[in-house]
């Protein structure tokens, strides 16, 4: 049976300033949530999982949706940027359109007017499909606390399914991307129940790059959701994919190695074995793509 409509009461605050938020979270503890599109808080309290008695709105804190291009600094996004804005955004397309492929892997456009990348992040569920795109692309996020600022690399974040290294009275301000090594080409696969609009049974990122310091001439970063605990990066993959010449075999080797480090679980979306073997072979086209790209260029 559908869980009954409607949500619990709760008391809705507006802070105008990041020191009020902090102050109303330290205040509150456990009783209160901070949100942004609301697309994850929402669903679950209407579901019954969660019933905070005050919901802290982030999104009109001010800077909270801007989205920044600079050549050196890289790319700043709000915390509180719908997920269109970013995908849409000129910088992002031409700079960063591994970031933009991830971000059209959610969900619909509908929701991505609402949903936002910081909400994705701080949700911290293992299936969150910018996740990977954060960690190949070596994002920053960066919290508002009691002491002001504090810098969190994504490798860094993730702890467990909605467990993140966020510490009491902080919220996420913004995300910060460095620019994209020299004539990066990346790619998001992510496979679902269906086309569009379901979460990830196996994501895989891929951003693959020339390296003169690697062995093949080439560094190849690789990430996967909805495959252990937390989105994770696959440190042997990548290694073999820099240790040697890049051939259709070395690629096999390097999906194999994805596929080892996977530890995905069973659930309504997939079997734990049908996810591991759609590691392997979703990595290796992945790779395989970039490949082919940086290769012909
Ligand atoms: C129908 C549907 C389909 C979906 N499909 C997908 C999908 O295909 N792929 C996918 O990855 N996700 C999917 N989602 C999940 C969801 O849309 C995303 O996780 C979304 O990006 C969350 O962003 P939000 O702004 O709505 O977050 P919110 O719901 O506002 O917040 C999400 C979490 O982050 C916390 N939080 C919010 N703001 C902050 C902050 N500034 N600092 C610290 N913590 C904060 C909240 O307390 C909450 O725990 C789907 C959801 C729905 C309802």
């Amino acid at each position: 049976m559908l869980p009954t409509p409607g949500l619990p009461s709760f008391d809705y605050c507006k802070p105008a300033s990041p020191d009020e938020v902090t102050k109303l979270l330290l205040k509150h503890d456990g009783d209160a949530r901070l949100f942004m599109g609301g697309t994850d808080v929402f669903v679950r309290m209407r579901d019954g999982f969660i019933a905070p008695k005050f919901l802290i709105d982030l999104k009109r804190l001010p800077g909270m949706t801007a989205i920044k291009f600079g050549k050196r600094a890289g790319l700043t996004v709000g915390a509180g940027a719908d997920m269109n804005s970013i995908a849409r955004h000129p910088a992002v397309i031409e700079n960063y359109p591994l970031l933009a492929e991830a971000i059209d892997a959610v969900a619909s456009y509908q929701l991505r007017t609402r949903a936002t990348m910081g909400g994705n992040l701080c949700n911290a569920s293992p299936a969150a499909d910018t996740a990977p795109a954060a960690l190949v692309l070596g994002a920053n996020l960066v919290f508002h606390g009691r002491r002001g600022e504090r810098v969190v690399p994504a490798e860094k974040f993730f702890l467990g399914p909605g467990k993140t290294a966020r510490k009491p009275g902080e919220f996420l301000l913004r995300i910060e991307i460095p620019p994209p090594p020299q004539a990066a080409v990346g790619t998001y696969l992510k496979l679902g129940r269906n086309a569009h609009g379901d979460l990830a049974i196996v994501g895989v990122a891929v951003l693959g790059y020339p390296d003169k310091t690697a062995q093949s001439g080439y560094t190849f970063r690789i990430a996967l959701a909805s495959v252990a605990p937390t989105p994770i990066r696959v440190p042997k993959a990548e290694a073999i994919l820099s240790a040697s010449p890049i051939t259709p075999e070395v690629i096999a080797r390097a999906a194999t190695a994805a596929m080892e480090t996977a530890k995905p679980i069973s659930d309504v979306r997939s079997s734990a074995e049908y996810r591991k073997a759609m590691v392997k072979v979703l990595t290796r086209r992945a790779v395989s793509e970039v490949w082919s790209v940086m290769h012909d260029a």
